[in-house]
């Protein structure tokens, strides 16, 4: 559990932060005409300091906030790469990653899709996601480990109650923290968190002439999502691993990928998925993912035939797992 900040709360004690939000975008410099340790909203905000430093203690790293998940991607792009240089992808990533790797390269980027359950090609940057979505994979960090080029790792779907990817050997943690982080889905946000000080430094220049900076607001989410991060993660993934069983039996249900660990399913039903996902009632159908409201969606609506026709992408909420179930099994019936 993230410790309180709240100078209030007794220190033995679990408290839900109050968090006050400074909208301000300017602040007055010192009586001596010097900056004092906010300046300008783009530069950093109060709200967005304090998460910072919530999830940095998380991860084990310095955190840095961005406006998304895909302006973190891009902060780390422009971080790590110059024209020329050669990031390798794990296959059946986040769609968005690649889109926006791909964008990229009219600007000079090499980018090489691998198998990141196997070793990476030679390349300046590999990059894996940890399990990915909404293949489900996990890199092989042995291998990761083994390669010399800087290590990028999206942990979206992972979070750190199940993995601190610092530790297993990665440069940069990234987080769409609009997912599970947040929780609520009231917040577009991304993340970085590394340890090396002067690639922090680098990230934040980045962040501060791009305008990359996420909002206070979404800062303040954050915060707030982070405070239950991980009873939330303990129940998604209980009710995750219970759907995933029940769907493993289930005879319309062809294929079941789910990783052990999160609220993300992934599973293939023979046919035409739509008529699925449009038939449940509790379970919303929209995308996104990683919200206290479970919700379904196809990906091949998105992401065309890299993904399989009949995959249907299951974001388990919060919800009673029975009820949950009662759900799929009668649009599956349907
Ligand atoms: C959603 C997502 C992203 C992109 O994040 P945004 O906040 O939507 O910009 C990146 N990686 C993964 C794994 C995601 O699920």
């Amino acid at each position: 559990m993230v410790a309180p900040t709240s100078s209030t709360c007794p220190a033995d004690h679990y408290c839900l932060t109050v968090v006050e939000i400074d909208r301000s975008t300017v602040w007055p410099y010192d009586e001596h005409g010097q900056p004092r340790e906010f300046v300008y909203q783009r530069y950093g905000h109060p709200t967005g300091s304090e998460a910072e430093r919530a999830l940095g203690a998380l991860e084990g790293g310095e955190a840095l906030l961005f406006g998304s998940g895909t302006s973190a991607v891009l902060a780390s792009v422009f971080a790590l790469t110059e024209p020329g240089k050669t990031v390798a992808l794990a296959e059946g990533a986040y769609f968005g990653t690649g889109v926006t790797l791909r964008e990229l390269e009219r600007w000079g980027l090499r980018v090489v899709e691998f198998d990141q359950t196997g070793s990476p090609p030679p390349a300046d940057v590999v990059w894996v996601e940890s399990p990915a979505n909404p293949v489900l994979t996990v890199p092989d960090w042995g291998a990761v480990r083994a390669h010399r080029g800087r290590v990028v790792c999206d942990a979206t779907l992972s979070t750190p109650v199940y993995l601190r990817a610092l530790d297993e050997g990665a440069d940069v943690v990234l987080h769409s923290a609009t997912k599970f982080l947040t929780g609520h889905h009231d917040a577009l946000i991304g993340a970085l968190v590394v340890r090396d000080p002067a690639l922090a430094d680098r990230l934040r220049e980045i962040r501060t002439r791009l305008g990359l900076t996420a909002s206070p607001d979404s800062a303040a989410s954050l915060l707030h999502g982070l405070e239950t991060l991980e009873l939330r993660m303990q129940r998604h993934t209980e009710s995750a691993t219970e759907l995933a069983r029940r769907l493993g039996a289930h005879p319309r249900v062809v294929n079941v990928r789910y990783p052990g660990l999160g609220g993300v399913i992934s599973f293939d039903v023979e046919g035409d998925p739509i008529p699925v996902e449009t038939a449940t009632r509790l379970i919303r159908n929209q995308t996104s993912l990683g919200g206290f409201v479970s919700s379904m969606e196809s990906r091949h609506r998105w992401e065309g035939d890299r993904i399989p026709v009949g995959l249907l992408r299951l974001s388990v909420g919060l919800e009673d797992v029975d009820e949950l179930w009662a759900d799929l099994e009668s649009a599956l019936a349907g």
